[in-house]
């Protein structure tokens, strides 16, 4: 896990830096969207926060990591998974759910479920579900 975090700081040609490791580890361990207290309490160390800011930034600038708007305010942030997301990231829905608050990258939406119309062109689009996930509806 430690190794690819390394690997996609490599292919992204940024440095090593302690606290980039750290938050891409805390992310991918989590496997979820997290705000940026909730990656500031699972760090391993105790970053300032404008060291925590600038690499969540950083990595929204790189497209490592991508913004998710819980409940019209709160910002949370999750890693970008080409293996889920397909190549075109730049589009897909989120699942949040009611009980725990969980916020989770679903696959992309299928364009055969719009009715666009005609000559309308998608740049850019938000949708997030919301209901139970599979923990809080088995518990
Ligand atoms: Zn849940
Ligand atoms: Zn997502």
């Amino acid at each position: 896990m430690q190794n690819r975090v390394r690997e996609i700081l490599s292919e992204s040609k940024l440095q090593k830096t302690p606290c980039r490791v750290d938050v891409l580890e805390t992310l991918q361990h989590a496997g979820v969207a997290l705000s940026e207290a909730d990656i500031k309490n699972q760090l391993h160390y105790d970053y300032d926060r404008a060291t925590l800011f600038r690499t969540l930034r950083t990595f929204l600038d790189n497209n490592l990591i991508h913004q998710v708007l819980v409940n019209k305010n709160e910002v949370k942030y999750a890693l970008n998974r080409p293996e889920i997301l397909g190549q075109n990231q730049s589009g897909h829905a989120h699942f949040h759910c009611d009980q725990c608050g969980g916020v989770f990258c679903l696959g992309a939406v299928s364009r055969a479920l719009l009715n666009l119309p005609e000559g309308f062109q998608i740049k850019s689009f938000e949708v997030m579900f919301n209901g139970l996930c599979s923990q809080c509806r088995n518990s």
